[in-house]
């Protein structure tokens, strides 16, 4: 059983900063610190850590072993190798990362204030936006049981790998834009988080209560919607049947930076274990619950055991 994940590879600076800086002006910051980022390459390590150690996964089962492909563009750099062996150290099969000689790796830039934790984001594409369609390994594609797939590579690519694939199609909605109606009908589990689902529909942000999320949800067309939705857990909603709200445990939350990317990763490793969706969202509700107890996107991502211990 796998899962292939196509899409982003980025190297995260982080700038520690006693306050953000305004439009024209210099901040002095305390600290660059460098960490492996991408979407993408988030949901794969979250997905490979689950999938390594403890045999057989979160339900221990003997035959439920998870292979973890990540499909993706890094610059022919130094930041390039630390992602590939980021990742090959959260137990990621990296074969399928292409060198890319005439692009830096993709980064993020982010200045992060003290003690508001609040920060600014700047994305250089870099080597994710040379990812083209002709990249995706069709075979890895196609025996996968599970693919993710998120927008910060070209759309193109996206389309080209949802087509290929003939297992359980997950997808990231972000950063949000139109989805094509050929894309989402392929798409098993659209995946937003509350502020991309109001974007994706086009309605205006406000407290909503879960019945009118599920609406919201509906009304994008793929066959099932999981709203993540932060210290509240996660909206399962099918094409058709009861909606769920599944809840997280208790945990003391640190940092929430690459939750969504924890679960979606936990998400994709639980379905193509067999579970259903519903199962596979109470284990992907535990562990990006557990992502948030440790600093950075990828400081605390969790192995099975862990999860196992907070399933009832
Ligand atoms: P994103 O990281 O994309 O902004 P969310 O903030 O919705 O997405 O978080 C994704 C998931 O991470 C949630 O569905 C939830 O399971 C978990 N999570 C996020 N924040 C917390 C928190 N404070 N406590 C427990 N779980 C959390």
């Amino acid at each position: 059983m796998s899962v292939t994940v196509v899409g982003s590879l980025n190297e995260d600076v982080l700038v520690a900063v006693g306050r953000l800086p305004g439009r024209g002006e210099t901040v002095v910051g305390r600290e660059a610190v460098l960490a492996p980022g991408g979407k993408g390459a988030n949901q794969a390590a979250a997905a490979g850590r689950l999938a390594g150690g403890l045999a057989g996964g979160v339900d221990g089962r003997a035959d439920g072993a998870v292979d973890v492909v990540m499909v993706g563009r890094v610059g022919d750099d130094p930041a390039g190798e630390r992602q590939v062996a980021a990742l090959a150290g959260a137990g990621v099969d990296t074969t399928l990362v292409l060198r890319t000689p005439d692009r830096p790796t993709g980064s993020a830039t982010i200045p992060v204030e003290d003690g508001s934790g609040e920060n600014l984001i700047v994305v250089v594409p870099g080597a994710n936006a040379a990812l083209a369609p002709a990249d995706v390994d069709v075979a890895a594609v196609r025996r996968a049981a599970v693919v993710l797939l998120q927008l910060e590579v070209p759309l193109a690519t996206v389309r080209a790998a949802a087509d290929a694939a003939s297992g359980t199609v997950v997808l990231t909605p972000a950063p949000p834009q139109p989805l094509p109606p050929e894309l989402l009908r392929r798409v098993a589990v659209l995946v937003p988080n509350e502020h991309e689902l109001v974007q994706l529909a086009g309605a205006d942000h406000g407290p909503r209560s879960p019945a009118q999320l599920a609406g919201l949800a509906r009304g994008l067309g793929a066959a099932a919607t999981v709203v993540t939705l932060g210290a509240r857990g996660a909206l399962v909603v099918p094409g058709d049947g009861p909606v769920l709200l599944q809840g997280p445990p208790p945990v003391e939350a640190v940092d929430t930076t690459g939750a969504g990317d924890c679960f979606t990763g936990a998400l994709g490793g639980a379905l193509a274990r067999g579970c259903d969706l519903a199962g596979a969202v109470r284990e992907a509700v535990a562990a990006a619950a557990l992502s948030t107890t440790g600093p950075g996107a990828r400081g605390a991502l969790p192995d099975a055991a862990a999860v196992r211990e907070l399933l009832p």
